[in-house]
C-alpha cells in the first residue's frame, strides 16, 4: 500500500525504455525483459567473445550476456547505469547472467572475481564502478571473492616531456598496474567489465594478471559489440 502511494507520487521509470514501471517490476519493465537480446555465448566453447582475444592473450572462457547496439535496450542500459547513476542495473543483470551460468553449468571455476579498475578519481566522481554490482550478483551466486586490490588504475609516472605544456595540463593518462602477492600463485581470475568492444582494455587486464606464475584468466561482461 506505502508502495504503492510511493508509485504514485514518484513513479519509476525503465531504464531500458522510460516508460513508468508497475509496482511488481524490479527495475526493468516486462516488455525490455523479454526483449532483452541474449548473446548465449556461455554455452559455446568457441564464441566470439573468446574470438576477439585469439592470438592476443590466452583466455580460458569468455562469454558476454547480451548483444549491444546503438539506440536499442542494452545501449540505453549501459548509458544509465554509467552516467545516470544507476549501480542497481548491473546488480540486476548480473542477476540474470549468474541464473543462466548457474543453469548451464558454465560460470569459470574461478578463485577471485576481479573487476576492470577504474581510476578513484573517477569513482569518486561517479560514485561507484559502475561493473561492482555485476561482481557482487555472480560471488552471490557462486561464492568466488572479489580480489579488490590485485588490479589497480594509477597515472602515469614515465616522463612527459616529449608534451607541450598544455597537454601536460589537461591529460594525465591512467593505466593499469599489477599488485601480486605470492598466495596469488595458480590462481583462475574472473575479469568483469561491462562491454566487450575491441577488447583492449581487458586484454591489457589479462595480460598483468598472467605475469602471475601460472595463473588463468576468464572473462565475463554484460554486453558485447558486434
Ligand atoms: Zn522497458
Amino acid at each position: 500500500m506505502f508502495k504503492n502511494l510511493i508509485n504514485l507520487f514518484f513513479p519509476k521509470s525503465c531504464p531500458g525504455c522510460a516508460t513508468i514501471l508497475l509496482t511488481q517490476e524490479n527495475l526493468l519493465c516486462t516488455a525490455c525483459r523479454t526483449a532483452l537480446p541474449f548473446t548465449d555465448q556461455h554455452l559455446s566453447t568457441t564464441n566470439e567473445a573468446l574470438g576477439k582475444f585469439y592470438g592476443k592473450v590466452r583466455i580460458q572462457h569468455a562469454s558476454c550476456l547480451l548483444y549491444y547496439a546503438k539506440n536499442g535496450i542494452v545501449s540505453n542500459l549501459l548509458h544509465q547505469l554509467k552516467y545516470n547513476n544507476q549501480p542497481k542495473i548491473a546488480f540486476v543483470l548480473g542477476q540474470l547472467y549468474a541464473a543462466l551460468l548457474a543453469e548451464a553449468q558454465a560460470c569459470p571455476d574461478a578463485d577471485f572475481v576481479v573487476v576492470v579498475p577504474m581510476h578513484r578519481k573517477k569513482i569518486r566522481l561517479r560514485g561507484y564502478n559502475q561493473v561492482d554490482g555485476f561482481a557482487t550478483a555472480l560471488t552471490q551466486q557462486f561464492h568466488i571473492p572479489v580480489h579488490p586490490t590485485v588490479l589497480i588504475k594509477v597515472e602515469q609516472t614515465t616522463s612527459q616531456t616529449t608534451k607541450s605544456f598544455q597537454e601536460r595540463i589537461t591529460s594525465k593518462p591512467t593505466v593499469f598496474q599489477l599488485q601480486s602477492t605470492p598466495e596469488l600463485t595458480g590462481k583462475h581470475f574472473l575479469l568483469l567489465d561491462d562491454i566487450l568492444t575491441t577488447g583492449s582494455t581487458l586484454e591489457t587486464c589479462a595480460r598483468l594478471l598472467l605475469q602471475i606464475p601460472d595463473s588463468k584468466v576468464s572473462i565475463l561482461c554484460l554486453a558485447y559489440t558486434k
